[in-house]
């Protein structure tokens, strides 16, 4: 059954599209299980019929003609279940519904499942037989799992606006328009753009290109080789075009791109071919085709995303060597970016001061072009599954930045309202531009400082801007993420002192680097099965105190004369681990005071982001100087969610009552020790957390530098002893969505609900 299994999804994959992939499906079906008719009846969401889409077995005029409403025929009854319906005789049903178009009277056994996607009813796959039987359990089994693969094809098809051409063609008439549709995706960038779709639809195809054998070896070699010069070139010029909006270490991003076509790298491996007989075209695609099979089936994402890379590399050159003509693209001024993978050069495509927003069907939040957006500042939706993006070009968007969702169509009122919160949004950072200079106090003048999580310089310039006191968490992966190896202890000095001579005398925390789990290098490659629980972390750089000691050595020779580093720990789940990198950073502090470096010990700090932590907060705080809370992997942790599975985003909370009274003890635990505690997770850049977090007693609020303004707002309109009684009736409620709402509804009470509004009122309670 597997294989035969198999053999479908491969021959349905090859479908160039959705009614191909339908009648490949209803023929290998019917014939694999023996039966005499498979139908697929689709779900059209604009007229609430099931639709039949294809058939074998039943007559074909039927197609497009025979429709069912929710729970109407054995069809809708299934629909509704969600569940199997095995009959051995359909017409003795009560729900059966005879089609005298399909000439389906002589069939009676009937076995129908839904065709479901999260949740989601897409349609329901039948087959039918003579015979009065009972399909078996293997049966409903083989068709149950053809109708789970049936929903990714479905799903693809809606993505490129195929279903709706299908629709068209069988009823000879456009359906009915929808008056809104919007798309989840994963958050790249934070912010909201309104704007013009700009579809980015690549012209060339490297999977058409035919296998050729060509006798002028040396002819081919300098049409492949002509084309990667003129790529180099255009690589380089779009790398140029962002110089001004990137720093140095951030463009390296383009290097990434330029080495993939050196000589020794893909460039090499298609003169082997070419030497081989095959034409240029042709050795590309096959080598592209090579590494994109050889990267998606790595588990692990960051690499997994190189594909994206890859292939926009091999387009590229593809179109250099069948010279397509490019028209030029003709920007608007309020561009949102849309396409299946968008990629960095691209964004350098679009002109100076014009790009609002990024919409990116594949990828996350780990793509290189996210990475981009976020030092840009430019709103972006990466991993937007199902989103119709080829028909979205010239149309005015919404994209939500804080939620990941992009709004395609929309009525009225949600434009305006929308509109209100950009409008909100210039007018807050405005009237909060006020707060810069005010101390983070509340009202019966208790301190809380606000400090800033950071990656890339482009960040550092926007916290000054907004008044950060300091760096709660330099994430010194970032860095890393850009280059195509390990910088060296030099490279990595450099990048340091910026960081830390921007921010001096304000402290900057600079925590060692935190790869594995999702977060990894492509010159540094994992494979695990569960990498969140795997070598992640603290437990890499201990495994490599080659790499740990060169960045704890980079970081202190960086603070000379400065002395304002702080040295973080991350994923630490154990005292082992502490007194382990406790010992190389002693040895490290050595060797640069003996090669002549006058620096002070800096402070060392453990991150509490896994559970085992939080009940050893006070023995760990004992050994160290201070202590800071990583909510996004807490959360993450105690909850047993994925933060970055969107299947599951739903349960991923940081209001969760287990979070709250985790973050409660870790507070109870720090202040015994007497330790300086802080939180730098997502949840300490949401205002409408930071009244608890006051009351708990975290005195350092590390956060991105967007949300730096509307979290001092809060903190300077309440008092200590208000947040305190929040906290108490916070505590006793087992409800996230109820914490969450008590906390809003007090803030409002206390006028303060409408300073905030704009973004809490569209951000989820959720952190990440
Ligand atoms: C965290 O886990 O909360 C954190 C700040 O670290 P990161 O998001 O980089 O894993
Ligand atoms: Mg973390």
């Amino acid at each position: 059954m597997l294989k035969t299994l198999r053999g479908i999804v491969q021959e349905v994959n090859t479908a160039g599209d959705l009614k191909s992939a339908l009648d490949i499906i209803v023929h290998r079906v019917r014939e694999a299980m023996a039966t005499q008719v498979c139908s697929v009846y689709l779900w059209e969401p604009e007229s609430s019929q099931y639709v039949l889409m294809a058939t074998e077995g039943l007559k074909q005029d039927a197609i497009g003609r025979v429709r069912m409403g929710s729970a109407q025929g054995l069809v809708g009854l299934v629909g509704v279940r969600e569940e199997p319906i095995n009959l051995d005789d359909a017409p003795e049903h009560s729900n059966y519904q005879y089609f005298p178009e399909t000439g389906e009277e002589q069939f009676h056994s009937f076995l129908g499942v839904p065709i479901i996607h999260h949740r989601r009813v897409l349609g329901v796959l039948v087959v039918q037989q003579q015979d009065r039987r009972r399909f078996d359990e293997g049966e409903e089994a083989f068709l149950v799992t053809m109708s789970a693969q049936l929903a990714g094809v479905i799903i693809h098809a809606e993505a490129t606006g195929k279903i709706n051409e299908l629709n068209k063609a069988e009823k000879g008439k456009p359906s009915k328009v929808k008056k809104d549709q919007q798309f989840k995706g994963s958050a790249g960038a934070p912010g909201i753009a309104i704007g013009q779709a700009v579809v980015m639809i690549r012209t060339a195809d490297l999977d058409s290109v035919p296998s050729k054998t060509i006798n002028d070896i040396d002819a081919e070699k300098r049409v492949f080789q002509q084309a990667v010069d003129a790529v180099r070139h255009d690589i380089r010029s779009a790398g140029e075009k962002l110089a001004d909006q990137l720093r140095p270490e951030e463009q390296a991003l383009f290097d990434v791109y330029l080495s993939m076509l050196d000589d020794e790298a893909l460039g090499a491996e298609v003169n082997t071919l070419i030497d081989g007989g095959e034409w240029a075209q042709g050795a590309l695609s096959k080598v592209i085709k090579q590494y994109e099979q050889h990267f998606s089936m790595m588990d692990d994402p960051y690499l997994r995303e190189r594909v994206t890379d890859i292939r926009d590399m091999g387009i590229r050159l593809l179109e250099r060597m069948q010279s397509v003509k490019i028209d030029p693209i003709e920007y608007p001024n309020d561009v949102i970016l849309v396409g299946e993978e968008i990629t960095p050069t691209m964004l350098a495509e679009v002109p100076k001061g014009k790009l609002q927003g990024i919409v990116s069907v594949e990828g996350s939040s780990n793509s290189h072009v996210a990475i981009l957006a976020r030092a840009m500042g430019i709103p972006t939706i990466m991993g937007v599954q199902g989103l119709p993006y080829a028909k979205l070009d010239g149309k005015k968007i919404i994209i939500d930045g804080y939620r990941g969702k992009v709004f395609t169509l929309f009525p009225d009122s949600l434009l305006t309202q929308y509109q209100s919160i950009v409008e909100e949004e210039k007018e807050l950072v405005r009237e909060l531009d006020t707060l810069k200079n005010l101390p983070c106090e509340t009202k019966d003048h208790h301190r809380m400082k606000l400090w800033v999580n950071t990656g890339l310089m482009a960040d550092v310039f926007r916290s000054l801007d907004r008044g950060a006191e300091g760096v709660g968490l330099y994430r010194t992966e970032v860095p890393f993420m850009i280059k195509d190896r390990f910088p060296t202890e030099k490279e990595q000095m450099h990048t340091y002192r910026e960081q830390l001579k921007a921010f001096a005398p304000s402290p900057v925390t600079m925590r060692t680097l935190d790869i594995g789990g999702d977060k990894e290098l492509s010159y540094f490659p994992i494979k695990e099965d569960n990498p969140f629980l795997g070598w992640r972390g603290i437990r890499i750089t201990l495994d490599h105190p080659e790499i740990f000691l060169v960045q704890v050595r980079a970081m202190m020779k960086a603070s000379e004369g400065l002395n304002n580093l702080r040295i973080m720990l991350p994923m630490i789940s154990g005292t082992g681990e502490v007194e382990e990198a406790m010992r190389l950073i002693h040895r490290a502090f050595y060797e640069v005071c003996e090669e002549g470096f006058h620096v002070a010990m800096p402070e060392v700090g453990v991150m509490i982001e896994v559970p085992a932590a939080v009940y050893q907060t006070r023995e760990l705080a004992q050994m160290v100087d201070f202590i800071s809370v990583g909510s996004n992997d807490l959360t993450q942790y105690i909850l047993a969610v994925d933060r970055n599975n969107a299947r599951v985003a739903d349960l991923y909370h940081s209001y969760h009552p287990a979070v709250l009274q985790a973050l409660k003890k870790i507070a109870e635990d720090a202040l015994m020790e007497d330790v300086s505690l802080s939180i730098c997770g997502e949840l300490a850049g949401d205002p409408i957390a930071a009244p608890i977090l006051l009351a708990m007693g975290y005195e350092i609020l590390s956060m991105n530098s967007a949300s730096l303004p509307k979290v001092k707002y809060v903190v300077r309109n309440i008092t200590y002893a208000w947040a305190q009684a929040l906290l108490a009736r916070v505590m006793i409620s087992d409800s996230p969505e109820v914490i969450h709402s008590i906390i809003e509804l007090a803030l409002e009470e206390a006028g303060i609900l409408s300073f905030i509004r704009p973004q809490t009122g569209i951000m989820s309670t959720k952190a990440n």
